[in-house]
């Protein structure tokens, strides 16, 4: 397996930390299926009926079958290596990191944090921006394990939270189905989904979290949820589920046919100027509003070199027709035609640690949104080495007033969103691009813009209570105290009870 230099990866992440190169060293998980929770309460429940659990809090956590947790303890030899998070700018270090296999052993789980009186912090994927998933001094729910993936009637898909957005291309894929997820190969499906979710199939198909059908949920009073069988909840869980009321144990999506052919244009534009990457910008804008729901475009500003990246799984020449005013700017220019689980592949990334500060940058409505501060963004990434600044096209279908209604992300009428990345290997640089950073963060509050997507967290954000989840902050904040009236489930930017 090749090993990439820091200046190799830099290199590469001109693509952006959202659609990075294959470079993954994880096995696929088997979609015949690992066990399946255990717990009785498994199958949804009708609205309003109450299904029989256990009373957890006669849960012990010292009788429980390791078959269904573990509780690690600091000196314990798994600790180290399960505490590891993606961003290793992160270092938290909980008391407890409890390694749930069942969804009774996440009860377990919980019953103990409500003894101990510890906060708790869920832990999935482990790419939170932030390193929401880990805490100090409280108890870690450890989801890695739990990686079974099933079929159910109607080409639905079974999903366990340990998933990887790879492992379940792998086994979607082998059945010739689609779930619209990011792109990035060791993304957890559950951090992901339960924040929105977006990558190259949304605009056709919706945000991942759209795609649900049902989501088992163990709350903060340990009782396990079906999502279907309540509204309110499973609103709540599309965008704002993130670590707030408690912990999703299984997802159920939809899927659709998987499209046989991915298109893929790269456009660079090399040693821009100021004008010249304004220019390309409102290009850029104004090429991707003809974009057909099939397709997807981002603009990368890596130094001075612009990349876009145009990509279809539907009309290759429509495609290339539409970003014709983008092909006569660029310098260099290529495209490809992959069958789509081969083309996937080069997007899955790398595996972490890796030191970097992403966050978003605002959603946008066009680009009359930033042409006041973009010439002053370029000239701020330009200066600062390891910088990269990206805007990915949402819109089309993920604006769509069914979706709207049954989910709580708020920011469906902005088709844009930007992130910022920095990225670098010396401690010595760290200082100087967090400075860069804020300042650009700085630049996009000045202009106005607010609204920021959840699963792009900065712990700087001014009222990020309404940048991430807009008008529905306060109904969130109801659903906080209906699921987890202890507020048992807290992080620096978790949900708080309304009285809080
Ligand atoms: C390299 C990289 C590429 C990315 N690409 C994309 C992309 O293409 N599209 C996109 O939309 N986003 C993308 N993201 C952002 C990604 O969606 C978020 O970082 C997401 O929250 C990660 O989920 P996770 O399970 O891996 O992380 P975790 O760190 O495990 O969890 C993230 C958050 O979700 C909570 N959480 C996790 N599991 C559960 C659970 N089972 N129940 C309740 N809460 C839970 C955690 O408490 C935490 O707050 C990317 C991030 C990285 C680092």
């Amino acid at each position: 397996m090749k090993q990439y230099s820091k200046r190799e990866f830099l290199k590469i992440m001109g693509l952006g930390i959202a659609f990075a190169p294959f470079i993954s060293l994880y096995s696929a998980c088997s979609s015949e299926g690992k066990p399946e929770n255990k717990t009785k309460a498994n199958e949804p429940a009708a609205e309003g009926s109450t299904p029989v659990q256990p009373q957890t809090d006669e849960l012990d956590i010292s009788k429980a079958d390791p078959d269904d947790i573990i509780l690690l303890k600091r000196t314990d030899a798994q600790f180290a290596g399960l505490n590891k998070a993606f961003n290793g700018r992160i270092k938290k270090l909980p008391l407890y990191i409890a390694l749930c296999k069942t969804t009774l052993g996440v009860q377990y789980a919980i019953a103990h944090a409500r003894k101990e009186k510890l906060p708790v912090a869920v832990k999935s994927g482990g790419h939170s921006f932030e390193g929401f998933s880990s805490n100090d001094g409280g108890l870690v729910i450890n989801l890695s394990q739990m990686k079974g993936i099933s079929w159910k009637e109607n080409e639905q898909v079974s999903l366990q939270p340990g998933c990887l957005l790879q492992e379940i291309q792998d086994a979607i894929f082998a059945r010739k189905r689609l779930i619209p997820t990011g792109s990035c190969g060791t993304v957890g499906i559950a951090g992901l989904t339960l924040g929105g979710g977006y990558g190259f199939f949304s605009r056709k198909y919706g945000l991942t979290c759209d795609n649900l059908v049902d989501v088992e949920f163990v709350d903060g009073k340990g009782q396990v949820q079906h999502a279907a069988a309540n509204k309110e909840l499973f609103w709540a869980l599309r965008g704002g589920g993130n670590g707030n009321f408690g912990v999703a144990t299984n997802f159920v999506f939809k899927t659709e046919d998987m499209p046989a052919t991915f298109h893929a244009h790269v456009l660079k534009c090399r040693q821009l100027d100021t004008e010249r990457f304004t220019a390309a910008l409102q290009t850029w804008f104004s090429v991707s509003e003809t974009l057909l729901e099939e397709d997807f475009c981002a603009f990368v500003l890596n130094g001075s070199t612009l990349t876009i990246l145009a990509t279809t799984f539907g009309n290759q020449n429509k495609l290339a027709q539409n970003i014709g005013p983008l092909l006569s700017i660029a310098d260099s220019a290529t495209n490809s035609s992959t069958e789509l689980p081969k083309a996937m592949k080069r997007y899955y990334g790398r595996k972490g640690p890796i030191l970097f500060k992403n966050a978003s940058a605002g959603l946008y409505q066009s680009y009359e949104d930033i042409a006041a501060i973009a010439p002053q963004i370029f000239e701020k990434v330009v200066a600062a080495k390891g910088m990269i600044y990206q805007i990915n096209t949402l819109g089309a279908a993920i604006n769509t007033s069914a979706f709207e209604a049954q989910s709580c992300y708020p920011h469906r009428s902005l088709p844009y969103l930007s992130e910022l990345q920095a990225y670098w290997d010396k401690p010595s640089q760290e200082a100087g691009l967090l400075k860069a950073f804020e300042e650009i963060q700085a630049l996009v509050r000045k202009q106005g813009i607010t609204a920021q997507y959840r699963n792009y967290p900065d712990i700087n954000f001014p009222d990020w209570q309404h940048a991430y989840y807009g008008k529905h902050y306060e109904k969130l904040q109801q659903i906080k105290l209906d699921f987890d009236p202890h507020n048992l489930f807290q992080y620096p930017q978790s949900i708080a009870g309304k009285d809080a």
